[in-house]
C-alpha cells in the first residue's frame, strides 16, 4: 500500500515497521489538495495522507491505523460528490480508484453476478460486462464516471430506477470493512444482514465497501431512444407516472425527463432537446400559443436486438396515447453502450467550454408526486424560470422499488420524482456566482419546507445534526445511531459528511 503524506512521515513510518504502509513519499501539498477538492468546487478539505490500498486488507490496516492515532477518515470513490462529502481535513484518504482490479464473473443461483472492486468506475463494468459477456447490470446511473462503492454509498439512480430499483437494491452481497478495520461478507441471506443493509446509501459511515456482488442480465444489443416535448405538466406528469406503472411488452426500458426553458436557448432552453446522435433540429413553431415559461421533455428508451425491425412501430404504438405536443418527437437508434455511455457527450462539450471546472452546486430532491404539480408551479415555473445553466431533471420512480432496511431516505407515498438541477453554469461575470446558485438552492429547499411537500434531499448535505435527524425521521435516525455506534464506534468514517465528528 502506498501512502502519499505531508505531516505525518513519522507516524506512517512507524506502521510501516509491521509492512502495513509503504510510505512512498513526502508529497508536496498540491497533490494532497487534489484530493481535499471535488466535483462541486465549493469545498476545500486538504488530508494529511492519501492512502491507496490495493487490497481489503490493507484498507483494514489503514482504518486500524486511523483509529490508533485518532485519524478520521474517508473512502474517496471518483470524488464526484457536492459538498466535501468525500474529504477529510487533516486526515486520511483512502484513495479507492486504486482498489479497481479485475472484475470476476461468477454464478448465483438467479444467474450470472459480476464481482466488482468497489474503485471501479460503473463505465469499466459497463465495458467489462457488455463487450466480453454480452452480459448488463439492471440499473445505472446517467453517468457513468463514478465508481460502484461511491453510487452504493447514496442510492444509484437513473431511467431504469423505476423498473429495476436503484441501485443499491441491484447487489447480492457486499465485502466491508467497518470502521473497527474488520473485514466481513455481508448479504441478505449469508449473514451480516443489518451491516449489508446500514452501508447502502450508508453515506459512507459505517464502514468502507471493498467488493460488491451485482446480479448481471442478458445485455440488448441496441436502444431506440426518443424524446418527446410536453407544454403542459400535468399532462407530462400523468403519461410519465402511466409509464412507470406499465409491466409487460407494452412498457418501455427507460423513463426519464426533464424540465427547460421556453426560449431558445442552447443551454437552458430547446437546444438541450434534439439527441446528439440524430440530425433533427427543434421547430419553435410547433410550441403551442399561450405555453408557459418552461416546456418539459419526456425521454424513454426501448430495448432491442440487431435486425429487430418492429421495433420503430412498437415503440409508435406506446407512444401514440401521450399528450406530448405532435411535431416534436426526436428518435434515433443507437448502441446499447452508445445510450448509457450518452452523458460522455455533454462532459466532452463541458470539458471544453470550462465548466466542466467550474464550481457545481447541484441539488437534488427527491419530491412526492402529491406535490409534484405545486413543486412545478412555485418551484419551476418562478423560481427557476430561467433555467440553471443546464439539465432540470423530474421524473418518476416507484417507492416499493426501494428497500426500507437500506440507510437511503424516501418520500412517502407510492410514486416520488427525482428533481436534480444540474447546474452547468459559466463562471462570473458571464454567469452567476457559486453563492448566488447556493441561494436559489437554498429558496427552492425553503419552498418546499414551508409549503409542507412531502420530500428528501438526495445526496444530501446538512451542516448540523438536527437537520440530519429531520431528514432520516425520528425512526430512520435512532436506526442510523445505533448502526454508527456498532459499526464505526469511534465515529472516524466520511467526515465530510458532516453527520457525526470523530471522538477525541
Ligand atoms: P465520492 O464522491 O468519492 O464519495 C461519495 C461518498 O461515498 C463519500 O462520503 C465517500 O466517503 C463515500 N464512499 C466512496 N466510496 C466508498 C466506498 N467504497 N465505501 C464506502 N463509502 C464510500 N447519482 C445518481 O444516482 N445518478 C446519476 O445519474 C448521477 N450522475 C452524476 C453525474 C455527475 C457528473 C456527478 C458529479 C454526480 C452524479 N451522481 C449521480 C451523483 C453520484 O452518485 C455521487 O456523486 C456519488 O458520490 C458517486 O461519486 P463517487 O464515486 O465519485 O463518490
Amino acid at each position: 500500500m502506498i501512502a502519499y503524506f505531508e505531516n505525518l512521515p513519522r507516524r506512517l513510518s512507524a506502521a510501516a515497521g509491521d509492512d502495513d504502509f509503504n510510505a512512498a513519499d513526502e508529497t508536496n501539498n498540491g497533490d494532497l489538495k487534489s484530493f481535499g477538492s471535488d466535483f462541486g468546487g465549493m469545498t476545500t478539505s486538504v488530508p494529511a495522507a492519501v492512502i491507496q490500498p490495493s487490497t481489503a486488507d490493507e484498507v483494514a490496516s489503514a482504518i486500524r491505523f486511523a483509529r490508533a492515532e485518532g485519524l478520521a477518515l474517508a473512502a474517496r470513490g471518483n470524488g464526484h460528490s457536492i459538498h466535501g462529502q468525500a474529504g477529510a481535513a487533516g486526515g486520511l484518504v483512502l484513495d479507492m480508484r486504486v482498489l479497481a482490479g479485475p472484475i470476476g464473473l461468477t454464478g448465483g443461483p438467479g444467474g450470472p453476478i459480476a464481482e466488482v472492486p468497489a474503485g471501479a468506475l460503473w463505465a469499466e463494468v459497463l465495458e467489462w460486462a457488455v463487450t466480453e459477456h454480452g452480459l448488463a447490470p439492471p440499473s445505472w446511473t446517467d453517468y457513468l464516471g463514478l465508481t460502484v462503492g461511491g453510487t452504493l454509498s447514496n442510492g444509484g439512480v437513473s431511467g431504469q430506477t423505476f423498473r429495476h430499483g436503484p441501485q443499491v437494491v441491484n447487489v447480492s452481497q457486499l465485502e466491508v470493512v467497518t470502521g473497527d478495520g474488520e473485514r466481513r461478507l455481508c448479504s441478505p441471506e449469508a449473514g451480516d444482514t443489518d451491516l449489508f443493509f446500514a452501508v447502502l446509501g450508508g453515506l459512507g459511515q459505517f464502514g468502507v465497501i471493498t467488493r460488491a456482488w451485482i446480479p448481471l442480465l442478458p445485455a440488448p444489443d441496441a436502444v431506440k431512444w426518443i424524446r418527446v416535448v410536453y407544454s403542459d405538466f400535468e399532462r407530462y406528469a400523468s403519461d410519465a407516472e402511466s409509464l412507470v406503472n406499465r409491466y409487460g411488452p407494452d412498457s418501455f426500458d427507460y423513463v426519464e425527463g426533464f424540465a427547460f426553458v421556453n426560449c431558445d436557448d442552447p443551454v437552458n432552453g430547446y437546444g438541450l432537446v434534439p439527441l446528439a446522435s440524430d440530425r433533427q433540429t427543434f421547430d419553435p413553431d410547433r410550441v403551442p400559443q399561450g405555453s408557459g415559461p418552461l416546456l418539459y421533455c419526456l425521454e424513454l428508451a426501448l430495448h432491442c436486438r440487431h435486425g429487430d425491425d418492429k421495433v420503430d412501430q412498437r415503440a409508435a404504438e406506446m407512444l401514440k396515447p401521450l399528450g406530448y405536443v405532435k411535431g416534436l418527437e426526436f428518435c434515433a437508434k443507437v448502441s446499447y453502450v452508445d445510450f448509457l455511455s450518452r452523458v460522455n457527450h455533454s462532459e466532452a462539450e463541458a470539458r471544453e467550454n470550462g465548466t466542466w471546472d467550474a464550481p457545481h452546486p447541484w441539488l437534488n430532491i427527491f419530491v412526492s408526486a402529491c406535490d409534484i404539480v405545486d413543486f412545478d408551479r412555485e418551484v419551476f415555473r418562478r423560481i427557476l424560470r430561467r433555467g440553471v445553466g443546464g439539465p432540470m431533471l423530474v421524473y418518476p420512480m416507484l417507492r416499493r422499488k426501494w428497500d426500507q432496511r437500506m440507510s437511503v431516505s424516501v418520500p412517502d407515498g407510492e410514486i416520488f420524482y427525482l428533481v436534480a438541477l444540474l447546474r452547468f453554469a459559466r463562471p462570473p461575470p458571464d454567469g452567476p456566482s457559486a453563492e448566488e446558485m447556493m441561494a436559489e438552492n437554498q429558496a427552492v429547499v425553503d419552498r418546499c419546507r414551508s409549503a409542507g411537500y412531502n420530500y428528501k434531499l438526495y445526496l444530501p448535505h446538512y451542516r448540523d445534526q438536527s437537520q440530519w435527524a429531520v431528514h432520516f425521521g425520528e425512526k430512520g435516525w435512532s436506526r442510523f445511531l445505533d448502526r454508527k455506534v456498532r459499526y464505526d464506534p469511534a465515529a472516524i468514517l466520511s467526515p465530510g459528511q458532516l453527520i457525526f465528528s470523530p471522538e477525541a
